[in-house]
This record gives structure tokens, sequence and C-alpha cells, in this order.
């Protein structure tokens, strides 16, 4: 079998943004590489739909929210952390470790944030500096409802809503303008169609000034400083020049499709794979389930992770199981970036198999089926 790589990030690299990256790299403080930084810095603000500055760091997604922790706050303020899952999880762990006083409001996993809680903990902490808010959450592929809590954050001077959008951005229609979005962190690896190793952040205007009154220690991630040189097309130190090169092919291979229709091909991946889970008596996981993957229930009578070793040692399938409390749980599939309504069919049809040698009971090929005529609409 040949390898898939079906899993919510990272996820597969096209041939065009390979070859690109295979050639011999550029020295970073040079006019050829301002003029490629140029053009990634143009094309990630039509990426964002934003006039807000969006920073190029060279680091994982977690890098970018330490950036987030370190510029706009001071030890001992307090953030409301919207939590529902591992990485709503993961930024109040962070927030603790800088000293901030957090304020969680935690949602079961899988289901969307509550917006009520989060007005009511914004009443009772008139003093905080942001809330903390994870688009989509992909642990658990729930969608929490950050457009909501913008309009609640919006009307708030000292305060920013900063959203982790590393599985939204480039999935469907978010824009931190409209949204009421200070500061949208997304990465390379996920609907980027990158490697891992770049993260990406727009800052608003209210942000910037909470910046500059920021007593956080920085030194790597002092977004002032690399503000100041990415508006020469510069970076701060030396940047990821292969994935920064990468980068450049893969936003030209976005805009030759638009945005309209990268998120109209979400859409539909997802909500044919979310029907065809149904037809195979399979449950999903999340209330509100996210665009960029599906997380499914692992059937009864099934071992725990019967299906996510069954597609990667009889398939040669990489899909996601669950983490922590959803250990052995769920599996998650993605359909993000690089993926198109074959890549479902492909998906699908493993599955199937898999799903039959383990003796789960379903009418052979009604997920196809059900997903054709939904997928059947991207063959344009
Ligand atoms: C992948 C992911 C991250 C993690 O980012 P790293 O690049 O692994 O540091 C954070 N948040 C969400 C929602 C993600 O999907």
């Amino acid at each position: 079998m040949k390898y898939r790589l079906l899993a919510p990030g990272p996820t597969p690299v096209p041939d065009r943004v390979l070859s690109v990256m295979a050639r011999s790299i550029y020295h970073h403080r040079t006019p050829a590489f301002e003029k490629i930084f140029a053009d990634c810095r143009k094309k990630l603000q039509w990426l964002y739909q934003t006039e807000h500055e969006v920073l190029t760091l060279s680091c994982s997604g977690t890098g970018a929210f330490e950036a987030v922790f370190q510029n706009f706050f001071s030890p001992g303020d307090v953030i409301i952390n919207v939590g529902g899952g591992k990485f709503g999880e993961r930024w109040g762990q962070m927030a603790r470790v800088f000293g901030l006083e957090v304020v969680s409001v935690d949602a079961p996993w899988g289901q969307a944030a509550d917006v009520d809680k989060v007005a009511h903990a914004l009443t009772q902490h008139p003093e905080a500096k942001a809330v903390i808010c994870v688009a989509s959450e992909t642990s658990t592929g729930a969608r929490h409802p950050y457009e909501a809590i913008g309009a609640l954050v919006k009307e708030k001077t000292g305060c920013l809503l900063v959203v982790d959008g590393i599985t939204a951005v480039g999935v469907w229609d978010i824009k931190p303008e409209r949204d009421g979005i200070d500061v949208l962190v997304t990465g390379s690896q996920k609907a980027l169609m990158l490697p891992p190793g770049l993260a990406f952040l727009s800052v608003s205007d209210k942000a910037w000034r909470l910046q500059e009154k920021s007593k956080m220690p920085r030194y790597y991630f002092d977004l002032a400083k690399e503000r100041k040189a990415q508006n020469t097309n510069q970076t701060a130190y030396t940047p990821a020049v292969s994935l920064m090169v990468g980068l450049q092919e893969s936003l030209a291979m976005m805009q030759e499709e638009g945005l309209a229709k990268i998120f109209a091909r979400h859409a539909r991946m997802a909500k044919a794979t979310r029907v065809a889970m149904k037809a195979l008596n399979l449950e999903l996981f999340p209330a509100t389930p996210a665009d960029s993957l599906t997380s499914v229930c692992m059937p009864a009578g099934l071992k725990p992770n019967a299906i996510y070793a069954g597609l990667r040692d009889r398939a040669n399938i990489t899909i996601a199981g669950g983490q922590d409390q959803l250990k052995g749980k769920i599996f998650r599939v993605a359909h993000m970036g690089y993926f198109d309504e074959l890549d479902v069919f492909t998906l699908l049809s493993a599955l199937e198999v898999i799903l039959l040698q383990e003796g789960h009971a379903f009418t052979p090929g009604a997920s196809i089926a059900a997903a054709m005529p939904i997928l059947a609409e991207g063959f344009a």
C-alpha cells in the first residue's frame, strides 16, 4: 500500500511545494529572500482576510502562543481561558507558567464553549486582559463560538480576543476584524499544506497597544522587534528559509483555487464524512463539528485502537486516535489542506475494510453511497 497521511496535522504536502523546498537555500540577508518574504507577507494578509499585520515565526503553533503570553501581558494579569479539549488546556497551562491568573471557562470535551459563561466571567473579571479561545479544538473535533465571544470582547478597550485558529485558518471563513479577533494564530502543518515549523499570528492595533505595556521577559519572540524587521521584509533572526520558500508556493496554490472554493471544498468533504460515518452506524463525537476534521466515537465491541492500528498496519494510513481522557474512545480523520474528494473516498473505503475485518455491523458500501452525492459536487 502507498503511504497515506490522513491525520489532522501534520497534513500532506503537495509535490509543487516539496519541489521548491528541495532547491538550494537562499541566504536570508539578500534581496532574493526579501522578495520572497514580501510576497508571502502580502499573501498571508490575503489568507487571513485582514488589514492587521501578520507576523511569521520559525516555530510550531505552540511557539506562537508562547509569543502571545510573552508579548501582550504582564505577570499577575488575569485572562479568561475557554477550554474544552487538549489545546484549550495547553493554553491555560502555558498562561500559568508565565505567571498569569487564569479564569477557566471549560466546556465538557466535545461540547462547544458556553458563551453565556464567558460573558459571566467577563462581568466577574472586568480587569481581564484577554479571552483565549480555540476556534477548532482539534483534540475533540469541536468548533467553538469565537465570533459570539468576539462580539463581547470587541467593546472592551483593554481586553483582547486571542484565537487559536490552527485548524480554522484556510478551512473556513474566519476574519479578524469582522469576528473581533485581536490575535489569530495558525501553523504551517495543517491547512497551509506545509511541513511543520512555521507559525503565524495577526495582531490588531489594540493588541499592539498592550504589547507596549507588557512587562513579560522575552527575547526570541519579541514581537516589536519582529514587526520592525518584518516591515522591511526581514526577520529578527535566521528564519526557516526553506519553509518560507514552500510557503510562497503553497499560498500561490491557495490563491489559484481562491478562498471561496477552498472553504466550499472543506465544507463538502466534512459534510460527506459526517454523513458517511452515520451510514456506517458510527456516532460523531463533537456536538458542533468543525470542518477541518471528523472525530468519531469508537464503536462498542471493538478494541480501543482497532481502527487506528488496523488502518496503520493493514492500509498504511495514518489517522489520529484520542488523547488523554479520549484515548481509545474516539478516532479522528482529517479533511484539511491538501485533501480532495477522492481522499475522502479512499479513507472511507479503507475504513469500511477495517470495520468489516473487526466485525462491526454495517452495510458494505454504505459510506460511499452516502458520501457520493455530496462529494460529486466537487467534480466540477
Ligand atoms: C496542531 C494544533 C496545535 C499545536 O500546534 P503545534 O504546531 O503542534 O505546536 C495547537 N492548536 C490546535 C487547535 C492544533 O490543531
